[in-house]
Order: structure tokens, then sequence, then C-alpha cells
């Protein structure tokens, strides 16, 4: 039997912890889909569409992973992929509150899907998209966080003249 994934997040943008996340996954799994979410009342940097574009450059060459946008219900949308596993990261103790209660609620919700959490490789336990999105704003070095060819993009928002 073949294990499908979905991998969800804002990805507003893509980080390193989050490239880690989706290779080891697509290690795991047979196939995943990396899940864009979108929604505009997060406020976000990005449009879906740029974040498409970053995710699926940065891990394009992955033969079993889909890039895809979604709104609405995430167990919807992963029982429209016909998916059975739905994969987050866990960074720290911070998340593990957020993170149980939307599996728990998932798990109520549809008893047929699993959540499955991967830690996060040690030398990204510190990173987020927020902290990437604060640096570039004040014009600090952000390529130790993020894959070379996004840096750009990123620092292009906060350049005068947006
Ligand atoms: P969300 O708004 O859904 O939390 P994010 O894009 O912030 O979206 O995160 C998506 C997933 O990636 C979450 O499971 C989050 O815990 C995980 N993640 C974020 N940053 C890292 C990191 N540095 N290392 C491992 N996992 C991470």
């Amino acid at each position: 039997m073949m294990t499908r994934a979905v991998y969800p997040g804002s990805f507003d943008p893509i980080t390193n912890g989050h490239e880690d996340i989706i290779r080891r996954a697509a290690g795991i799994f047979d196939e995943l889909v990396v899940a864009v979410l979108n929604n505009s009342s997060k406020n976000p940097l990005f449009t879906v569409e740029e974040k498409l574009d970053m995710i699926n450059e940065i891990v394009g060459d992955l033969g079993n992973v889909e890039v895809k946008a979604f709104d609405g219900l995430l167990v919807d949308f992963v029982h429209k992929e016909n998916a059975g596993v739905i994969v987050r990261g866990m960074r720290a103790v911070t998340d593990f509150e957020y993170e149980l209660q939307w599996a728990q609620t998932n798990r109520v919700v549809s008893p047929d899907l699993d959540t499955v959490f991967l830690t996060t490789n040690l030398k990204y336990s510190y990173l987020s998209s927020s902290v990437v999105k604060e640096i570039a704003r004040y014009h600090g070095d952000i390529s130790q966080f993020v894959n070379p060819c996004i840096i750009d993009r990123i620092t292009g928002k906060f350049s005068a003249g947006r």
C-alpha cells in the first residue's frame, strides 16, 4: 500500500527548517503533498503563487513531492488528496500544545487520518518564517536561514519602493 502524506503550512517564506522536513518526509512516505495555506487574513508577505514557485524551485528535484495550495479545512484537503497522514514539524515545547490540540481535533473529526511529527533538525530549531522576515526587514543577513535561490525575493519585499 502506498502512503500519501500532506505537509501543510504557511511557508511565508519556506525556510531551511521547512526544506529539511520536506526532504525527510519525502524519504519516509511514498508521496508527499506540500500544502500551502491560502489565508489572506494571516496577512502574508508572499502570495500563494510566489510561495508555490519558491517551494517548487527548492524541492523540485524530489520526484515524489507535489506542491499545492489549499484553503478551508485541512482535513477536507487531505481527504480530497486521498492522503492518510498529516506531517508537521516540531521545533520545541512551544510548538507542542498547539500542534497537539490540532492533531487531536483532526483525529476526532477524521478518525481515518493520523498526524506524524518530525522533530526539527537541531540546526534549525530556532528558525521560523517570522524570524526570517524580521531580519530581512532590517536588512540583516538571512543567508543561513533560507535557500540561496530565494534570498533576493525576500529582501526585495523590503527594499524601497515596495
Ligand atoms: P503554520 O502557520 O501552519 O505553523 P509554518 O509555515 O509556520 O505554518 O510551519 C509549517 C510547519 O513546519 C509546522 O509544522 C512547523 O512546526 C514546521 N516548522 C516551521 N519551522 C520549522 C523548523 N525550523 N524546523 C522544523 N519544522 C519547522
